[in-house]
């Protein structure tokens, strides 16, 4: 850019010197020929009558006191009576320029080439009654004055362009800064120019430096939730890993004792029954786990269905198996819950919630199922239970979180129930939450 002002600024330098001179010369020329001019209207005065002959001679004379300048004598005809030169008497000179305004106007000038001698001349005529008087002296020509002078112009010239081309070399570079200043800290996010024509530059630095941040804040984004499924499926394959292990070790080692023979009856009974729950535990674990990843790729059609009526069926059909724990189911319900989705999510997120309000109960305690209808439609169910602490409530919701954590202990669950809970209350826009008293009870409430 640099390069570019200084070559600009040295083509204008020159061009406008170049007009300067051109029209320095054609002004001094003009001036010149003017005082020249006036110069022959004085010498022409020498002129008398009676002094000269009107002949060739008497110019020549007339010539020689005015120091050799050229003196033609002219009738009021327009021929030559008389010439210094001695080259025009007796040629009608009646259309010349100075010759005509003389007749007219009693003199006249005028500049022109001399055929007679090859070189410019300054004319002045001036009519003295018996004949026209005219002196003529040699003029320089405009290239002439041009080529005298042009050593000295262009030494000026030279001069003046090394001033211009350093001047502009500094001034460039001072006008410059504040564009390398912007160049500098065109990555910020807040460019502060000073100068309202950078402005705009800077406007448009900022939109871009903002869309590449966004745009960096995406792929971070995006970045870190690939890392974040990376880790939630490593971690998800080495829970599943584990829970499979248990069983695994267990079916392994009974069967080993098996074979080795000589175990009596009755622990034989109990291997046997211990390989068969294991392998069912597993069954079921893989039931579950393909049930839980079934739902990332189900996309099946919605349609209206009754959540208080799904409730009812729920509960009813597990109700000989509460009933048989010795506790009591209560169903509570109040008009129809119509929500779109699918009756088999419904079922699912209430089996699963009545199912551990089952399990994580006490002795004669109680399970109610209460849904309501109509605007702000919800389901709840409530246990008198053993309760969630405090610390578990927001874990209880992750795969494989247990509270107790020895697989074979009294409930045996493989901590995917709530996991599908959850991940079917997400998927259909229902709020999940849970509100628990340790020792207590429990209760899950869906919004709808
Ligand atoms: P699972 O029941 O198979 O262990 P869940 O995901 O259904 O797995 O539940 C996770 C944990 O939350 C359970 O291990 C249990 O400790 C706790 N929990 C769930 N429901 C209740 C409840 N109604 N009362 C007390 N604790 C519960």
């Amino acid at each position: 850019m640099k390069k570019r002002i200084l070559i600009a600024t040295l083509i204008i330098t020159l061009a406008g010197l170049t007009v300067y001179t051109a029209a320095s010369v054609a002004l001094s020329y003009d001036a010149l020929i003017k005082s020249s001019i006036n110069f022959l209207k004085g010498q022409i005065n020498v002129y008398e009558a009676e002094r000269f002959e009107n002949n060739d001679a008497g110019a020549e004379e007339m010539s020689g006191l005015l120091g050799g300048l050229r003196v033609t004598f002219i009738g009021r005809d327009g021929v030559v009576t008389g010439d210094s030169g001695g080259a025009g008497t007796g040629i009608d000179h009646g259309d010349r320029e100075e010759i005509t305004e003389a007749i007219g106007t009693g003199a006249g000038s005028a500049v022109r080439r001399s055929d007679t001698i090859e070189t410019v001349m300054i004319y002045y005529c001036k009519d003295f009654g018996d004949r026209l008087v005219r002196i003529a002296a040699p003029a320089s020509s405009e290239w002439s004055i041009l080529a005298d002078a042009l050593p000295l112009t262009a030494g000026i010239m030279i001069v003046d362009v090394a001033l211009c081309f350093l001047f502009s070399y500094l001034v460039t570079g001072y006008a410059l800064k504040p564009v390398r200043k912007l160049a500098e800290d065109s990555s910020s996010a807040s460019i502060k120019t000073g100068y309202k024509e950078l402005e705009p530059i800077a406007e448009i630095l900022e939109r871009k430096n903002r869309e590449i941040s966004s745009q960096l804040e995406l792929i971070r984004l995006e970045q870190s939730r690939a890392e974040a499924a990376r880790a939630s499926k490593d971690e998800f394959i080495a829970n599943v890993t584990h829970e499979m292990n248990t069983p695994l070790t267990s079916i392994k080692g009974f069967a080993e004792l098996m074979e080795s023979g000589g175990l009596d009856e009755k622990t034989e009974e109990k291997a046997v029954h211990i390989i068969k729950s294991q392998a069912e535990r597993l069954t079921g674990l893989i039931a579950c786990i393909i049930n839980y990843s079934e739902l990332d790729s189900d996309d099946l059609p919605r349609y209206e269905c009754d959540a208080c009526e799904t409730a009812c069926e729920v509960a009813e059909s597990l109700r000989a198996d509460i009933e048989s724990k010795g506790l009591t189911l209560d169903v509570v319900t109040d008009g129809k819950a119509l929500v779109i989705s699918r009756r088999e999510y419904l079922t699912e997120v209430f089996g699963n919630l009545i199912r551990n309000a089952t399990k994580y109960n006490k002795e004669g305690g109680g399970i109610t199922v209460r849904v309501k209808g109509g605007d702000g439609a919800y389901a709840e169910i409530s246990d008198t239970g053993i309760g969630i602490a405090e610390e578990n409530r927001e874990k209880i919701f992750s795969r494989f979180f247990t509270v107790d954590k020895s697989h074979g202990g009294k409930h045996g669950g493989f901590g995917l129930g709530l996991a599908v809970v959850k991940k079917l209350c997400d998927k259909e826009g229902w709020k999940l939450s849970v509100e628990s008293v340790l020792g207590e009870g429990t209760t899950f409430r869906i919004e709808f």
